[in-house]
């Protein structure tokens, strides 16, 4: 298929006045699908049924200047002109002018995409949050000691915590209470981690995850 990205101008020069592309050489292919598979441009194809063979089939597709195919072609069916054609074009249309003009595009580009990148590593060092709420026994704030114990070596931290109890006689006398808090980190893996972490705590001291957003 021919495809329109690939048969743009060759820095300037109508990519059809251009003769570059492989001719296969039909009786040396073996159709091992070498050129099939190293050429990113969609040049050949190969026939699926034996006698399974190669086909130049979008030649200008090819990429001025490349020759890859022929290299890997273990049987050398594949050729090209040679090189003084590019070269006698390079001087006739005076490319390098726009050559200039087309590096310095593509150095604004890479720049560009490494801001973009930048900006978006930076999107994702910023502060996630998962909010918790438990209601259960907190005997004499034990919960309390694991869930900070739990953290202690983490990035991640527990802000914002809050919780009540009826009396504190009565949470010392195992009344049910109720806690809410938000685990925050840098980093959203953190938080998948240190959650999963604080549900097992919550399942093993018998308490109710009321909700977690
Ligand atoms: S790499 Fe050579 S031998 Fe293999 S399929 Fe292509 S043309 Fe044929
Ligand atoms: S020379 Fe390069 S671009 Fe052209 S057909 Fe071969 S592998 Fe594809």
């Amino acid at each position: 298929m021919t495809n329109k990205k690939f048969t743009k101008p060759w820095h300037g020069i109508p990519r059809e006045e251009i003769p570059w592309f492989p001719t296969l050489n039909e009786e040396k292919c073996i159709g091992c699908e070498l050129c099939y598979l190293s050429c990113g441009r969609n040049v050949f194809e190969v026939a699926a049924q034996k006698p399974r063979k190669a086909k130049v089939a979008n030649p200008l597709n090819c990429m001025v200047g490349c020759s890859t195919c022929a290299t890997v072609c273990p049987t050398e069916a594949i050729s090209f002109p040679g090189r003084e054609i590019i070269w006698k074009l390079e001087r006739q249309h005076k490319i390098f002018k726009i050559v200039h003009e087309e590096a310095a595009a593509k150095k604004e580009k890479l720049k560009l995409t490494e801001l973009k990148e930048a900006a978006e590593e930076q999107i994702s060092e910023t502060v996630t949050r998962k909010h918790f709420e438990i209601a259960g026994q907190f005997g004499e704030k034990r919960f309390l000691k694991k869930l900070s114990d739990l953290i202690e070596n983490e990035k991640a931290d527990i802000v914002d915590l809050q919780l009540k109890v009826p009396t504190l006689k009565g949470m010392k006398e195992n009344a049910p209470g109720f806690m809410r808090f938000t685990l925050t980190s840098t980093k959203m893996e953190e938080i998948k981690t240190q959650a999963g972490k604080i549900r097992e705590l919550i399942k093993e001291n018998n308490m109710v995850l009321v909700n977690e957003t």
